[in-house]
């Protein structure tokens, strides 16, 4: 019998899928000889397929890719134990958020991961990250997944995938996630910190209830991300706010959820609210939250009915909210949606 897991890769392009052909120019790796190139997975004793999209830079994704990804783990979801999905970093929290919010029932591991430096130069990070992403994806306890959600690992972090942001051009652990601990930290061993994985009652004893996996799509992308700084003009705000079609807006504010207090900015945010768009309040920080209800500077801003983001990211307030706004037609019930937690996004 084989009980080898089986993990399926899917490639989406990035800096990882670059290797120097002879001519030393980067083309993309044929991840379908991974284990001609890496033999080292051979020892994962993993079965391993792969699942290619054509090849992109991550600032040329869009919904669609996300819907294709959610689509490709459905469709194979009984086929593997676990999915690691390749992805370009710049955008790679964005897409590992939007896939958080669009699985329902999720009980298999989905890792993001991808690397700074190319495949096919020496010092790469990219092998150490796919071979982790691979042994995290396939690894389980009495048949059962040790990391049933979407994580990001990233330089020797497991993270949870809605909590992250890219945090550096430069270095190698160019992730991190503030305000939620690593799912698991790999050193000589991985380290899973299972305190801090979602599982369902009696999930390692098999007692729970298996569901179908589903999917949510349907994007609103009539969203804008709004970062406020001092000197912000009336006719910037305006402008920014009276877009056509403008459904939800991020409000990436000053510390804890704080911006000017001047009657201009404090009335266009509220017409704008009042013309049924849905504003949500998140930190420019890289680490805590909004608590509105601390400053003057911040109870403006719920006075005229702007909504708390609590510790979530910017990419993970703005996927949530795209996917809010386009499955829920009304807008009570998209800024009641907003406040509960979803997939761990928010709170400890
Ligand atoms: N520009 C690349 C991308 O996001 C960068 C990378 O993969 O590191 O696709």
């Amino acid at each position: 019998m084989n009980t080898k897991p089986s993990i399926l890769i899917i490639y989406t392009g990035g800096t990882i899928g670059m290797q120097r052909d002879e001519s030393g120019t980067l083309i993309p790796f044929d991840f379908n000889s991974i284990e001609k190139e890496f033999p080292a997975v051979r020892h994962l004793n993993v079965h391993i397929d792969v699942h290619k999209m054509p090849p992109i830079d991550s600032s040329n994704v869009t919904p669609a890719l996300w819907r294709e990804l959610a689509h490709t783990v459905r469709d194979n979801y009984d086929k593997y134990n676990g999915f690691v999905i390749l992805h370009g970093t710049d955008t790679m929290s964005y897409t590992a958020s939007a896939l958080s919010f669009m699985f329902e029932n999720l009980q298999k591991p989905v890792v993001f991961t991808g690397s700074q430096i190319p495949m096919g130069i020496m010092r790469t990070d990219g092998r150490e990250n796919l071979i982790t992403a691979i042994e995290i994806a396939a690894a389980s306890r009495n048949g059962y997944p040790i990391v049933p959600e979407v994580c990001l690992y990233f330089q020797n972090k497991l993270f949870r995938a809605n909590r992250t942001s890219k945090l550096s051009a430069e270095a190698l652990n160019a992730f991190d996630s503030r305000n939620y601990p690593p799912l698991a930290e790999v050193g000589v061993n991985i380290n899973y910190n299972t305190a801090y994985i979602h599982y369902e009652d009696g999930w390692f004893e098999g007692q729970f209830n298996p569901e179908p996996l589903q999917v949510t799509e349907g994007f609103d992308t009539n969203v804008v991300i709004l970062k406020i700084f001092p000197g912000i003009s009336e006719t910037t705000l305006k402008a920014v706010l009276s877009v056509d079609g403008l459904r939800g807006v991020i409000l990436e504010t000053f510390g804890t959820g704080n911006a000017p207090t001047a009657d201009w900015f404090i009335n266009l945010l509220s017409e704008t609210i009042a013309r049924g768009v849905t504003i949500v309040n998140v930190t420019q920080c890289v680490g805590g939250g909004v608590a509105m209800e601390l400053y003057e500077t911040g109870k403006r801003l719920q006075q005229a009915g702007v909504i708390s983001g609590h510790d979530m990211t910017t990419e993970a307030a703005v996927t949530k909210l795209m996917l809010l706004l386009g499955n829920c037609p009304q807008k009570d019930g998209v800024a009641q949606s907003m406040l509960i937690s979803k997939n761990g996004e928010f709170g400890s």
